[in-house]
């Protein structure tokens, strides 16, 4: 069994190099953010107190994401693993869940703030279809529309200069005692999240001694 924590800031592309370690490994992708939307899109009682924190632009404690993060694991149905994203959060943390799950490797994935900011700025979302655009990678056909539906493209309201440079902070403040703690049980691997996903997924892969994920040749 394998079991890994993914870390990165958002932008470092962590959801997607968490799909693609998953795929075909038959790992769980355990993404603290998807249960979070999860629990807000079916009104349960989590997803009241979640909504409740946003509301009134709290981040949401860490305590919460704790529970969130264990009650998920007890549901026991990663017989090759899991990788888990968005946890843990702080020192403490970090060490119930290095005690508890015994975890493999740390993926750390590192990208300089200004490329985050270069990727997390140029998002544009469609307020009526969901589709997601972005101006580097992924531009609509007609500036400013969406493909599907036509509707105008907005940004996501948290997706200010302002906004990102505090998220940034925190996010620096917060994992740099976290990444201390693991690289301290060396098993921590940094790798360069600037290149394209595929070979970012090859190191990753390299790094941890898994398969490959490429097509064979
Ligand atoms: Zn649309």
């Amino acid at each position: 069994m394998r079991k890994y924590v993914i870390m990165g800031v958002q932008g470092s592309g962590k959801g997607t190099q968490s799909a693609m370690l998953c795929a075909g490994l038959d790992m769980v992708h355990i993404s603290v953010g998807d249960i979070f939307r999860w629990h807000v899109q079916n009104h349960t009682k989590l997803g009241a107190q979640i909504r409740r924190a946003m509301n009134a632009g709290e981040l949401i404690g860490d305590d919460l994401v704790q529970a969130t993060v264990r009650d998920r694991l007890d549901q026991h149905d990663w017989n090759f693993g899991f990788v888990v994203d968005g946890f843990p959060r702080n020192g403490r943390q970090a060490e119930f869940f290095m005690e508890t799950y015994d975890i493999d490797g740390v993926v750390h994935l590192e990208i300089p703030d200004d490329e985050v900011r270069r990727r997390v700025l140029s998002r544009r979302l469609c307020p009526n279809c969901g589709m997601d655009y972005n101006l580097i990678a992924d531009r609509p056909e007609v500036d400013g529309r969406c493909d599907i539906c036509g509707h105008d493209l907005v940004t996501r309201a948290d997706d200010t200069a302002e906004a990102l440079d505090a998220r940034l902070r925190d996010y620096h403040a917060k994992t740099r005692p976290v990444l201390e703690l693991f690289r301290r049980k060396e098993i921590v691997y940094d790798v360069d999240a600037r290149p394209p996903a595929d070979d970012v997924q090859e190191t990753i892969r390299k790094l941890l001694g898994l398969p490959s994920n490429a097509p064979a040749a």
